[in-house]
């Protein structure tokens, strides 16, 4: 039996699969998994997806069940938020009030809204997306004929705009950029999404930034734009992005650089303390670069790949980025990283164009540069993942790639790097 305490912060995807893989691993200490939230940990993207549509149990969304960390003897500290770090004296301490001492400590405390500072955003029916319990809320105002307008086209806002949709809302979603997810996607790829949604009802106001937020008795009722143009509404659902929950390591002296920085170890910038999840900065050495990733293959792995760490069993954790979303019938997996505007062209393999009668598109695009492949995204095509990854790792060493080969349905995609 160890005699050592590993303490993580953050009871979410990240932090459960770093407590469940210390315990796989064989570590026989004590863990300690301290979490805000009272719900048990639970996974994010069904909250605007599956349970958010009505189509899943809100059960499925968690990593186990509460028994699972009795058995696993995983101290899980419920509704208990970690207010003070202290490096020097390797201590925890917590609300209720608390002092817990580590040996090591993982800090997985993801990430947290933002929030809009514009007249009217307290009213009631203004809302964001992040926990269950916000998502319950948006679920029960999710009602036929119910008028909701979305703040923001990033992944969140549309995904909650499909959702609405399914429920029978009229949805307006309000964008300041031309496009939504252009910063991502880029234009070729974001008009699939404009031209989906539009297929399916939303209407956008894009160019458009909110003025004021309008209610009456305390309800709101409306969104002003700054256009003078305003959009009647039941319930206002504010998706404009995340910042890392940085508090605990600032405070305590980590370096902190959009992100907990941590080297290719997931280890911070002190030696007894480790970052994952959407909270990390972390050096990725396929990239070659730091880089904060706030999507749920990275709490998935990365959590893990901590946990190792801590053990002493770690290897570089140098993943190609991975996500996916689901909207409607467009289940699409997006693997790699570009950052904005930085390819040449990109490369569609199939027709997303179908996407505008209201058909399920089927289709890979391939974001280029110099003639490699920097990353590929696989709209309602499957099983391809790894061959895209392959694809993006090549890329990354210089390898290019016959962009005639790889636009064609015909050549098998895994002969493309020859
Ligand atoms: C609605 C929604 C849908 C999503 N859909 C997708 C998707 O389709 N695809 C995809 O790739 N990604 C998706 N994501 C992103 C994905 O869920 C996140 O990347 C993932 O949740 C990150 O996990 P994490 O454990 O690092 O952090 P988080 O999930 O943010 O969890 C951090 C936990 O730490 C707790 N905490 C923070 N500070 C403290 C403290 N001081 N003391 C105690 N506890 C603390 C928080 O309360 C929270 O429970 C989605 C996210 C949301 C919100």
């Amino acid at each position: 039996m160890s005699d050592e305490t590993y303490v993580i912060v953050g009871a979410s995807l990240a932090g459960a699969k770093a407590a469940e893989t210390l315990r796989a691993e064989g570590f026989t200490g004590r863990v300690v998994l301290i979490g805000e939230e009272t719900e048990p940990p639970y996974e994010r993207p069904p909250l605007s997806k599956g349970y958010l549509s009505g189509a899943e149990p809100r059960e499925k969304a968690f990593v186990h069940e509460p028994h699972w960390y009795v058995e696993h003897d995983i101290e899980w500290r419920a509704g208990t938020l970690a207010v003070e770090l202290d490096l020097a004296a390797r201590t925890v301490s917590t609300l209720p009030t608390d002092t817990v001492r580590y040996d090591k400590l993982l800090l997985a405390t993801g990430s947290r809204v933002r929030t809009l500072t514009t007249p009217g955003s307290n009213l009631e029916g203004v809302r964001y997306l992040r926990t269950l319990d916000q998502s319950d809320a948006l679920l029960a105002g999710f009602r036929e004929g119910a008028q909701v307008v979305v703040i923001g086209a990033g992944w969140i806002g549309l995904e909650t705009a499909a959702a609405a949709r399914q429920h029978g809302c009229t949805v307006t979603v309000v964008e300041m950029d031309s496009l939504p997810l252009r910063r991502v996607l880029g234009d070729e790829v974001a008009t699939v999404y404009r031209d989906l949604h539009a297929a399916h009802g939303v209407d956008f106001r894009f160019g458009a930034g909110v003025q004021e937020i309008k209610g009456v008795d305390g309800a709101v009722t409306g969104v002003l734009l700054e256009d003078g143009w305003e959009v009647a509404a039941d319930l206002v659902v504010v998706g404009v992005g995340i910042r890392p929950a940085v508090e605990l390591a600032e405070a305590a002296g980590l370096e902190v650089d959009n992100g907990i920085v941590t080297d290719e170890n997931l280890r911070t910038s002190d030696p007894h303390v480790w970052a994952c999840g959407d909270v990390a900065s972390s050096f990725n050495p396929l990239l070659g670069t730091r880089l904060r990733v706030e999507h749920w293959a990275n709490a998935l792995n990365g959590g893990p790949a901590a946990a190792r760490s801590m053990l002493g069993k770690g290897e570089p954790y140098g993943p190609v980025p991975y996500f996916f979303s689901d909207q409607y019938d467009l289940g699409m997996e997006y693997s790699g990283w570009v950052a904005p505007g930085e390819y040449d062209q990109v490369v569609f393999r199939g027709e997303p164009g179908r996407a505008e009668a209201g058909a399920a598109p089927e289709f890979l695009a391939f974001w280029v540069k110099g003639g490699a492949v920097l990353a590929g995204m696989n709209a309602n095509v499957w099983d391809v993942t790894e061959t895209i990854a392959d694809l993006v790792r090549a890329g990354l060493t210089g390898r290019t790639v016959d962009l005639a080969a790889l636009a064609d349905p015909e050549v098998p995609l895994a002969d493309v790097l020859g």
